[in-house]
């Protein structure tokens, strides 16, 4: 078989969870497979990374951050070939470069445009194990350039698909897929198998588990994909296709997004093109809007509302504030996103009215909704999001879920 390991950032914490990482590595090439391992930077580098950049400038050039960010991934992927060398195997690390991973010429969210598989198949052929550093790859202009954050899921997975690997194994700090966060509610239940679209709602939402475009290019690929701990030997959650599921519950999970902050502008003009105006400017500097809500005008005004993640609220506010679009502009990093899951909501009614009910229930005000076919989601002051996750997964019995 030809599986493909990820290690993320807690699993490559420091040297002694290196040396476990390559124990495990070789009892999976001693049982007769060929590994591609693909590693994350240790715990916190990546961070301290941005930080050191911060010291010398609040907007650094995105071309030299990617070739900052994506050292953290070399270091760990040196290191754990030279723990994998000390045991015996023959191993090579590679950058991404050198694992022919080629994308698009976005710097810090690049797109993985193809990848050339002849230096990676040519190690597994000499019998090495290839130890590929994450996250990263290389542009039209020959620069290295970063996957976003969370983007070593991505290179695995998209290795995994080149490849034709038999699986891909995302090892990190928890069991699998929990109903929410386990560190947010202890009394998680760990999903066995979940389905790609569910899975990629419940990334996009804030499970950070796995990074969502790993999820979609999963599913476009057909990547047999399992997450699992990479602390013991516990079985993880397959993330498959839906016709591989018995039964979905009707609610799958809860999912916190913390990572955003809320835009008001008040006594715009009632007229039109003025929601056209503000949006096409935020898309052409490649600004996520996610919520939008506008209320009834009175008066020839009315005020407009959105969402956009926490640290692209610097960016929004300069736009906004050079537009002029409203005498009265508010901006609030304060808020959270809370959001239901569950693709057995296309066919049920009355999952929304019980979400609103629980937040009433425990005083927590709502400030916006937004609803598709299988989720549900609310933005709330930060000080209620834990609490709304909390009352919201034992409203819907979430900690039942083996016995539904
Ligand atoms: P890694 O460094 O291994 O990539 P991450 O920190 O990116 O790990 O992702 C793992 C974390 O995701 C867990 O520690 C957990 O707190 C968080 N998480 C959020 N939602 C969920 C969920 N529904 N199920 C499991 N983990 C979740
Ligand atoms: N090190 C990068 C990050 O922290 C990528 C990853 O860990 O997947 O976002
Ligand atoms: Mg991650």
């Amino acid at each position: 078989m030809l599986i493909v390991q990820k290690f993320g950032g807690t699993s490559v914490g420091d040297l002694d969870r290196i040396s476990e990482v390559a124990d495990r590595v070789c009892r999976a090439k001693k049982n007769g497979n060929d590994i591609i391992v693909v590693v994350s930077a240790m715990s916190g580098e990546t961070n301290k990374l941005i930080e050191y950049a911060e010291h010398f400038s609040k907007t650094p050039s995105a071309k030299e951050m990617d070739m900052l960010l994506s050292s953290g991934e070399r270091v760990t992927s040196a290191l754990l070939a030279l723990a994998l060398e000390a045991r015996g195997h023959d191993s090579i690390s590679m950058s991404g470069r050198k694992a022919g991973i080629y994308t698009d010429d976005i710097h810090a969210n690049a797109r993985i445009s193809n990848i050339d598989t002849a230096n990676l198949k040519k190690s597994l052929k000499e019998g090495k194990i290839v130890v590929v550093a994450g996250f990263q790859g290389v542009n039209s202009f020959g620069d290295v350039s970063t996957l976003g954050r969370g983007g070593s899921d991505l290179s695995a997975v998209a290795i995994a698909g080149a490849m034709g690997a038999d699986l891909c194994e995302i090892y990190t700090d928890v069991d699998g897929v929990y109903t929410t966060d386990p560190r947010v509610e202890r009394r998680a239940k760990k999903i066995d198998k979940i389905s790609y679209d569910e899975m990629l709602e419940f990334a996009s939402l804030g499970a950070k588990v796995l990074q969502n475009r790993s999820v979609e290019m999963a599913k476009k690929l057909n990547v047999n994909l399992v997450t699992r701990s990479s602390f013991n030997e516990n079985e993880g959650t397959l993330i498959t296709k839906e016709e591989n599921i018995m039964e979905e519950p009707i609610v799958s999970g809860i999912a916190l997004d913390k990572n955003q902050a809320r835009v008001t502008l008040r006594d715009v003009k009632d007229e039109p093109g003025i929601a056209a105006n503000v949006f096409s400017t935020l898309a052409e500097k490649n600004i996520n809007v996610d919520m939008i809500i506008q209320n009834v005008g009175q008066d020839g005004t009315a005020n407009l509302g959105f969402t956009v993640p926490e640290n692209e609220l610097g960016i929004a506010k300069k736009i906004m504030q050079e537009l002029n679009a409203a005498a009265d502009l508010e901006f609030d990093s304060n808020v959270v996103k809370v959001s239901i899951v569950g693709v057995g909501m296309r066919s049920h009614s009355g999952v929304a009215s019980r979400a609103f009910t629980t937040l009433a229930d425990n005083n927590i005000n709502i400030e916006m909704i937004s609803t598709s076919e299988i989720k549900i989601s609310m933005i709330v002051d930060e000080k209620y999001g834990e609490l709304a996750v909390r009352s919201l997964h034992e409203a819907y019995n979430l900690h039942q879920r083996d016995e539904l």
